[in-house]
């Protein structure tokens, strides 16, 4: 079956097609036909796209809406000229895949998308009021394209989080917020914390009930995770994305009265408030340079940049501390597996991180860790090293559409 997976963003799409059913799962065999990235949807949109075994293929097209871009995906799809493998017509996809960040307290499962869905995913809109709306663009505008020729399912980046005990996900509040608004931490990045407990047991042969790590998503979004038994028991980030470890442009854990501090001293409004520590604070707000971890370690050590050297030390201080945080959570882990753009091509940052913690018995191996970037996977603890360390390039991707084909088929699934 070839499913097109969809991650719509507020002015952005990103798609893959991938080729797989239940057998192509069981070995691993999937096939990723094509993929883009549309981004500046509203505006002069830029366009890279790649079929399998191709050369990307830049391209800027002004594109007023998801829309006219995804009318624009499909057109290059079906081309002869693209060359995407086993794809002539509309119908050679057969399923579509999206990527919804938030699934609330009731969505909680991959689920195949009807009308009383999108009610459902519209009703987390004032959890994640910048992403579900752009993921509800993503769906409306293919149900115009396909109809209801061909069904399409929504996973979750909440749904791994949801098997978090109370204590986990409650805040410390009057707990009738809770019940009456469920103000509560829910998790994201759950996808991608999946996918890497899912490689975790093919690479080191544990099953899923001896599945004992801590998972590290490190990209421009961060995010920890505690996973016992298989199963999400602690995550950094909270009721949105805007807690837990420092991020690209995201402060993360702050004590909340410092807003309330800046309304008064700067005059800033609620909204002003909710920009600074989303998109003004971390790596960016510190540095006063860039959101980008490449750029900031270039600066550290080509100009010895104070503020650029103080925004990675402060990141990496935070991992630290959600590391000892999870090892107590867990009473230790097997592992710690590193994602994300940070976290598969930084050995620099993964170094930073993992020394000096010899202590809960974490020893990283330089010459192992230095050769794990640009998407190798691998392990980099040195002999001896009681807690193992690993590399697992992310693949979000992969799983939606696995989902989707057992959406679809109506198979439960095992992980
Ligand atoms: P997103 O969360 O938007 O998907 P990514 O997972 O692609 O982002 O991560 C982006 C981050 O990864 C950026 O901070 C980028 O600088 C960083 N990154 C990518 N490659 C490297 C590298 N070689 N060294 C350090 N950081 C890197």
């Amino acid at each position: 079956m070839n499913i097109l997976v969809l991650n719509c963003g507020s002015s952005s799409l990103k798609f893959q097609v991938i080729a797989t059913d239940l057998e192509a799962i069981e070995r691993d065999e999937d096939r990723m036909l094509a993929r883009g990235v549309l981004e500046r949807i509203g505006t002069e949109a830029l366009i890279t796209l790649r079929a399998e075994g191709r050369a990307p293929v830049r391209d800027a097209v002004p594109l007023r809406d998801h829309r006219a871009a995804l009318d624009h995906v499909l057109h290059w799809l079906v081309s002869p000229d693209s060359g995407v493998p086993g794809i002539s017509s509309l119908s050679d996809i057969h399923a579509v895949g999206h990527r919804i960040v938030h699934g609330g307290e009731r969505l909680t499962r991959s689920l195949l998308i009807d009308d009383a869905a999108i009610e459902q995913i519209a009703e987390c809109i004032e959890l994640a009021p910048l992403h579900n709306p752009a993921n509800l663009k993503g769906i409306q505008s293919a149900r115009q394209v396909f109809g209801s020729g061909i069904p399409q399912a929504a996973v979750f980046d909440t749904s791994f989080h949801s098997t978090m005990p109370p204590e986990s996900f409650l805040y410390a509040l009057p707990y009738q917020l809770y019940v009456r608004h469920r103000v509560r931490r829910y998790g994201f990045h759950g996808t991608s914390h999946r996918y890497v407990a899912y490689r975790y047991r093919q690479l080191s042969g544990h099953d899923y009930e001896g599945t004992n790590i801590i998972t590290l998503h490190l990209g421009n979004g961060c995010s920890a995770c505690a996973i016992r038994k298989g199963a999400s028991i602690d995550t950094s980030m909270g009721m949105t994305p805007a807690e837990g470890l420092v991020m690209g442009t995201r402060s993360g854990d702050l004590d909340p009265s410092v807003l309330e501090f800046l309304h008064h001293k700067e005059g800033m409004s609620f909204d002003e408030l909710d920009s600074l520590i989303n998109k003004r604070s971390g790596l960016l707000g510190v540095s006063g340079l860039t959101n980008d971890m490449r750029d900031l370690l270039a600066e550290e050590k080509e100009h010895e940049d104070r503020r650029a050297r103080l925004a990675v030390e402060l990141f990496c201080l935070r991992v630290r501390k959600y590391i000892g945080a999870y090892l107590a959570r867990m009473n230790g882990a097997d592992a710690v597996v590193f994602t994300g753009g940070i976290g598969e091509n930084s050995p620099d940052i993964r170094g930073r991180i993992a020394a000096d913690l010899d202590f809960f018995g974490i020893q990283p191996d330089e010459e192992r860790n230095r050769e794990l970037v640009g998407g190798r996977e691998g392990e980099f603890g040195a002999e001896g090293s009681r807690i193992r360390l690993f590399v697992i390039p992310t693949n979000e991707e992969l799983l939606i559409a696995r989902d989707t084909l057992r959406c679809v088929l109506g198979v439960p699934r095992r992980w």
